[in-house]
């Protein structure tokens, strides 16, 4: 049995379309298997500490949310990063992607500085991106379809040193013309995809899940199939309702 210590940063602030959902599939996931999660708050005015964690989470938020947390998350920045460097999983969606970036400039023109863990760089653009999506994923060398909903205003750009996290399907993805979503570098995710995004995308909880294990463990972890039935059901209507919807 492991325990894994989950970072789940700004819950009171960054916490849209049920992101706090997430949090809940990667406990159950890791109790259903015999380990336990000890999840720790982390909030304005309050220490990230990079060697007490093997996961760190961060929700998605309206542009006045993360303007009320921008400051403190660059006192953060420098530890994050590190966490980042020594092999921590991170999983930030939607508001979350733009701040793991370089920069991002909000629909009002202020530029938010970002931690620098996803090289990538955010800008409001005219029309707000909206709806189902669907993308094929390749993380890991695992392929795999991922679902969720998106709601942004933000138009990310992608640099050379993050990959995409997959190719759109259907729907928007980073902006509204590359047909890519998300970024993936060293074992940060950075998503747009809310819903929230893991009770129907069990191999992407799972793919985090492993990332931490190896990190508290530092060995090869192989997780045991769960009985996923009704996660994949979700999956499979999700994926077919972005799919039939044009
Ligand atoms: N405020 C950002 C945008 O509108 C992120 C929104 C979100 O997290 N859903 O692009």
């Amino acid at each position: 049995m492991t325990e894994v210590r989950i970072c789940h940063l700004y819950p009171d602030h960054m916490n849209i379309y049920g992101d706090r959902g997430n949090i809940s599939v990667l406990t159950k996931r890791l109790q259903w298997r015999g380990h336990s999660a000890k999840v720790t708050s982390v909030g304005i005015g309050e220490k990230f500490m990079p060697n007490d964690f093997d996961l760190c989470y961060l929700g998605g938020g309206q542009d006045k949310d993360q303007n009320l947390i921008a400051s403190d998350l660059s006192e953060k920045s420098p530890a994050i990063r590190s966490a980042a460097d020594d092999g921590v999983a991170f999983l930030w969606v939607c508001g979350g992607i733009q701040l793991a970036g370089k920069s991002y400039v909000d629909a009002l023109g202020s530029e938010l500085e970002g931690v620098g863990i996803l090289d990538l760089a955010t800008i409001a653009g005219e029309k707000r991106l909206i709806g189902d999506i669907a993308i094929s994923a390749t993380l890991d060398n695992q392929e795999f379809t991922i679902v969720g909903y998106e709601n942004h205003i933000g138009q990310t750009h992608l640099g050379s040193e993050s990959r995409p996290l997959g190719k759109v399907l259907h729907g928007y993805g980073n902006n509204s013309f590359s047909k890519i979503e998300g970024a993936v570098q060293q074992r940060v995710i950075g998503t747009y995809l809310h819903g929230p995004l893991l009770p129907k995308n069990p191999e992407l909880a799972d793919l985090i899940l492993m990332w931490a294990l190896e990190h508290r463990t530092s060995e090869t972890v192989e997780l045991e199939q769960l009985n996923d039935e009704y996660s994949e059901l979700a999956h499979k209507r999700a994926f077919n309702r972005a799919l039939t919807k044009r």
